[in-house]
């Protein structure tokens, strides 16, 4: 129903989701420590807020891609361990360097950056941590890589100019534990750390476990687990089961309310293309969310939306900034909620059903949610 103070469009994201998610993820971890991985405005969810709800939790790290996200949880006060790991020559190192944030070397370009860097400054060592490329195909040192790297790595830390911290890889297909290429870089894993280890270095953490394999590769937590989507209550291998199966609580709901309600006659064309037409005389909602705001155009005709407790499939194209919705015979008014996805326990629309329905997956779902999305924290 309408509250008169509810934005057009807004992301409530519900903390205390996000703190049990992580005491859940702490608890499948055992031993091991987790890392909320916060990147991507924590996945659409406002990456302050819920860094802080995790470390409530008892998330010891953080972890994000671009240096000026580590740097923005500086900023905001947060002080436990950072890790950042997508780095392009010219980097801000020795900002992060002097924020204490660990950072990620795939290759000899970072290190030789990093340790300028820390010349330059004058101070105490980097933190950085050496990621290896077991089998993602993607950024880490591949294996023929590996050793000269490790052998760099060493002599800049007696020269006093690096402390690595950690040694680390990541998964290519843990939401499929059986596999082959997880046990294949669980293996290469183990051999980039031995190498690593018979040259000297003694890393804070090892690890390699995103959320899937975290839930699913028992034997793959090592020191540190690396929890994203998890976080945010989001089954990170739907093919293997639910949030609910997990233990994982999905924290976005995202709202909207009815800008307009109208009466249209049998066989109108609903929005551009005219890919829906009405089979009767009907009433038409529209609601104010479009592909600016990250509702994915693909969700035409085929995304559901709830209102009030019932489900209705968005009718023609997603728009700019509006789609319609044909309400048939419910009584809805101006105002009134719409629901487009949130964690599906009164029965509307989840962001799994979204992606299934849009042909991808829940991460990019939630991820997509831009900035012009109020998010409202409960
Ligand atoms: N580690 C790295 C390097 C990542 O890029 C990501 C996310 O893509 C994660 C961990 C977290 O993955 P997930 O959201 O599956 O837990």
């Amino acid at each position: 129903m309408s509250t008169g103070e509810q934005a057009r469009l807004e992301a409530r994201i519900d903390l205390a989701a996000v703190r049990s998610n992580v005491r859940r993820m702490r608890e499948v971890a055992g031993s091991a420590q987790v890392m909320a991985v916060v990147k991507a405005d924590a996945y659409g969810h406002g990456m302050v807020q819920c860094a802080r709800a995790a470390v409530e939790a008892g998330a010891t790290w953080l972890g994000t891609a671009l240096p000026e996200e580590a740097l923005a949880l500086r900023a905001a006060g947060l002080t436990v361990p950072i890790l950042t790991w997508l780095h392009v020559p010219g980097d801000p190192f020795a900002d992060l360097i002097a924020a204490g944030v660990d950072v990620s070397v795939s290759g000899l370009w970072a290190l030789r950056e990093v340790t300028e860097a820390v010349r330059a400054l004058g101070g105490r060592p980097a933190r950085i941590q050496l990621k290896a490329d077991t089998g993602l195909g993607r950024n880490g040192a591949p294996p023929h890589d590996w050793p000269l790297l490790v052998e760099e790595a060493v002599k800049a830390q007696e020269d006093g100019l690096v402390t690595v911290t950690g040694l680390w890889s990541h998964f290519a297909c843990a939401d499929e534990p059986r596999h082959p290429s997880v046990a294949a870089q669980l293996s290469a894993f183990h051999v980039a750390l031995d190498i690593a280890e018979r040259a000297g270095l003694r890393p804070e953490v090892r690890h390699i476990a995103n959320s899937p394999a975290t839930l699913l590769v028992l034997d793959s937590h090592f020191d540190l687990v690396r929890s994203g989507l998890a976080t945010y209550g989001v089954s990170p291998a739907p093919d293997e089961g639910s949030a609910a199966d997990f233990g994982l609580h999905p924290a976005m709901t995202l709202v909207g309310r009815l800008a307009l309600v109208k009466q249209v006659e049998a066989g109108s064309g609903i929005s551009y293309g005219h890919t829906y037409h009405t089979a009767r005389r009907t009433r038409l909602g529209l609601v104010p969310a479009g592909y600016a705001d990250g509702i994915p155009r693909a969700a035409s005709n085929r995304a559901p939306v709830w209102i009030d407790g019932v489900r209705h499939t968005i009718a023609g194209r997603v728009a700019m900034d509006q789609f319609v919705v044909d309400l048939g015979d419910q009584e809805a008014g101006v105002g009134d909620e719409v629901v487009l996805f949130g964690p599906g326990e009164r029965g509307e629309p989840t962001a799994q059903d979204w992606a299934e329905l849009v042909g991808t997956i829940a991460y990019e779902i939630v991820t997509r949610i831009g900035p012009r999305v109020a998010r409202v924290y409960l």
